[in-house]
């Protein structure tokens, strides 16, 4: 049997680990909601045309899972994709640094830089596959720049089921 000194250090000791895990899951539950903040302000802004505002990081995108990042090519408009989860780059990398990377390859041989659209958890591609009707809809300005898109075209897709 333990003395009572025992237990009651064993009682501070489990209400302080307690209080710390609380604090981590605080912690990270503001880090989440900060991150998804900052990738929706970022997608609202590129659709209003705001490019130039920043660059959310490659880490910032993973932990919200928008792990698609979508561009366009100025020149010939042609949409591009990335799975972010498939290339080897620092999460504190910016996603500028990723949108360079993605200039048109049938623009050769100057292209212009690609011009991002947003990142989203859904892959736009998987559906192009097999509906090419929407891949006219998608080439239509408004239906890529209209506010709320990602949840838009969401919803679009859950209309036609
Ligand atoms: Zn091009």
């Amino acid at each position: 049997m333990g003395s009572p000194g025992a237990r009651k250090r064993y009682q501070i000791e489990m209400a302080a680990r307690a209080r710390a895990a609380r604090e981590q899951a605080k912690r990270a539950r503001l880090k989440r909601g900060t991150a998804k903040r900052v990738m929706a302000l970022w997608n609202a802004a590129l659709a209003a045309g705001w490019r130039t505002i920043f660059y959310p990081t490659v880490g910032t995108a993973l932990d919200t899972g928008c792990h698609f990042l979508h561009v366009v090519c100025p020149a010939c408009h042609q949409l591009g994709e990335l799975d972010l989860r498939t290339i080897d780059i620092h999460p504190n990398a910016p996603l500028g640094a990723v949108v360079r990377r993605m200039s048109c390859r049938r623009c050769c041989p100057h292209p212009p830089f690609a011009r991002p659209l947003g990142a989203t958890p859904r892959s736009w591609l998987d559906e192009l596959k097999w509906r090419p009707e929407l891949k006219q809809e998608l080439r239509e300005p408004e239906a890529v720049y209209e506010p709320n898109w990602g949840r838009s075209q969401a919803k679009r897709k859950s209309d036609k089921q």
